[in-house]
Order: structure tokens, then sequence, then C-alpha cells
């Protein structure tokens, strides 16, 4: 095998004894995460793959770690994930990084890890922060099952018809989100599931300015639009799945509720999503 399986030659070679492609975790934000193996594998390697080399430049400057940088971004990852591969061939260690948090989770990396693995290079993880997965962990909404969706859609018409398609959703929704769209996502988050959904914002995880909010996604939405200080850093937005025995009708009467609600009275935004969905008028408000 040479893609997901862990039986492959390259997974069975001893450690230290063939070249390796190192994917490498590094901080959020605290440069107190990086760990010691991290470190250790980033002096080892006989350069670093970063998606913005002046970025990771200071990170290892912070460490005093001096090594050749090969940028590895988006635009170039194709064209230049043969030339590393042919290092690794030739016996060089690599180390590949992104800006923050683990490679390949809303970051470059992908092509490269796929083209090593077929030639057969053994590829080993440095685990470490990971926003998403910081955010989960301490956001209080089941976890047990989940799905991760990064970054929605960036013009509104995708955004909500990708969140529309989300509103039955049973497990919990993990998105990533910057300071310039995050009130107009949420705007669109309680159009799609309904103002009541449980729901975490995770903003700046492990700086300063840490801030970790819960409620229903009305009120989050409220109190972003209200402080300009909390539209500020990275965000993380998980929002709770919706029940298991949740009526399709229900879901879609309570989204039609949302968005009728927006331009009609109440009553007659309720009356309009019960006739359109086929749910009971009771069972659209709340919930
Ligand atoms: N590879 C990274 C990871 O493992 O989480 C994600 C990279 S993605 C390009 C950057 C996005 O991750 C940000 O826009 C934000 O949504 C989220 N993010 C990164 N750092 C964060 C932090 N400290 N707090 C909250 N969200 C963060």
């Amino acid at each position: 095998m040479t893609t997901a399986g862990t039986t492959s030659v390259a997974a069975h070679a001893a450690p230290g004894t063939r070249a390796t492609l190192y994917v490498v975790a590094t901080p959020i934000g605290n440069l107190g995460d990086l760990s010691p193996r991290a470190l250790d594998v980033l002096k080892s390697v006989a350069a670093i793959c970063a998606e913005d080399t002046r970025h990771t430049r200071q990170l290892l400057a912070h460490y005093g770690v001096e090594k050749p940088l090969v940028a590895l971004h988006e635009h170039n990852e194709d064209a230049l994930a043969e030339r590393l591969v042919a290092r690794l061939v030739a016996g060089e260690s690599l180390a590949l990084v992104s800006d923050a948090g683990t490679p390949l989770v809303s970051d470059p990396g992908f092509r490269l890890v796929r083209a090593a693995r077929i030639a057969g290079i053994r590829v080993s993880p440095l685990p470490g922060p990971c926003a998403f997965i910081a955010a989960l962990s301490a956001a209080g909404l089941p976890s047990d099952r989940f799905v991760f969706e990064g970054f929605l859609p960036a013009k509104a018409g995708a955004r909500r018809e990708r969140l529309r398609q989300l509103a039955a959703e049973t497990r919990t929704l993990a998105f990533y989100e910057s300071s310039h769209r995050i009130a107009d996502a949420l705007a669109d988050m309680v159009l799609a599931f309904g103002s009541d959904r449980p729901a975490v914002i995770a903003r700046e995880l492990t700086k300063l300015f840490e801030t970790v909010l819960d409620g229903g996604l009305g009120d989050l939405h409220a109190t972003i639009v209200a402080d300009p200080n909390q539209r500020k850093g990275e965000f993380v937005v998980l929002v709770q799945g919706a029940a298991e025995d949740a009526d399709a009708r229900i879901v879609e009467g309570r989204r039609l509720y949302a968005v009728l609600g927006q331009h009609l009275p109440p009553s007659t935004a309720a009356k309009l999503a019960a006739e359109l969905s086929g749910a009971p008028r009771k069972a659209l408000y709340g919930g």
C-alpha cells in the first residue's frame, strides 16, 4: 500500500535509517506550544518546507534554529512536489510546516504528502496544535462525532447554500472564520440553523485575548455585532448538530421562519414557514 494504510514498506522502515518527510505542527499563537520533539526534528532535517518563509523564520529564530527554508504554498505546491520528492529519494529528510497549527488542515501540504507516499517515502507526523481541535476540547459541545468544514465560501450566496445543506447535520460542525467575515457568517448561520442552536465562538486561542463564548447563535451574533473588539483576531465557530430525531420538516420550517422573519412580522413568518415546510406552526418557535 502506498496511500493511507500503515502497512506500506515505508511505514516498516526502522526510524532514522531512511529519509523521512516530517509533517510538523507548530503553535497557533503561544510559542510555548511547539513540542520538544518537533524542535528536535526541525533541527535535524536538511530543509524545512514552509508556507510563508518569513513567518517560519521568526518562529525558528525564537528557538535559535537556522535551516534552509523552501517556500511551499498553494500556488507552487504541484510544481515543487516532484523536486522535493527527488530530494527525499536522494536521502535528505525534510520537514513540512505551515504558518500555524497542523499542515494540511486548511493549509498546503496534501499534494506533497501524497507524492511522497506514492514514491514510497516514509511520512511521519509530529502532532501538535490545531485550532479547531483546541476549540472543540474547550467548547462543551458534543465531541464524539464532528464534521470539520474549514472555511465557508467567501461569497454570500455560496455560503448560504453550503449552510443550508448542513442544516440537518446531526454532528457538531466546525468552521474557520476570519475577522472580516465573522459577523456575516454568524448572521447566515442564524438563518440556516435558527437563533437558538447552541454554538461556541473560540477567538485568539492560546493568545493574549483568548475568548471562548457559548450560547445560542442569535445571542452570539448579537454579541459580535455589538462589540468591535469581539470581531478582532482569528476564529473557530462550532455549532451543535441538529437533534438526532429532528423532523426534516421542522428543520426546514425553522430555517424558513428565520429567513422570513427578517422581512415579515413573526406571526406571518411562522404561518408562511409552516405552510411551506409542512411543519406545525408551534414547532417553529425556539429550539
Ligand atoms: N492549520 C491550521 C490549524 O491546524 O488549525 C489552520 C490554518 S487556517 C489557514 C487559519 C484559520 O485557523 C484562521 O483563519 C482561524 O479560523 C483558525 N485559527 C488559527 N489560529 C487560531 C487561533 N489561535 N484561535 C482561533 N482560531 C484560529
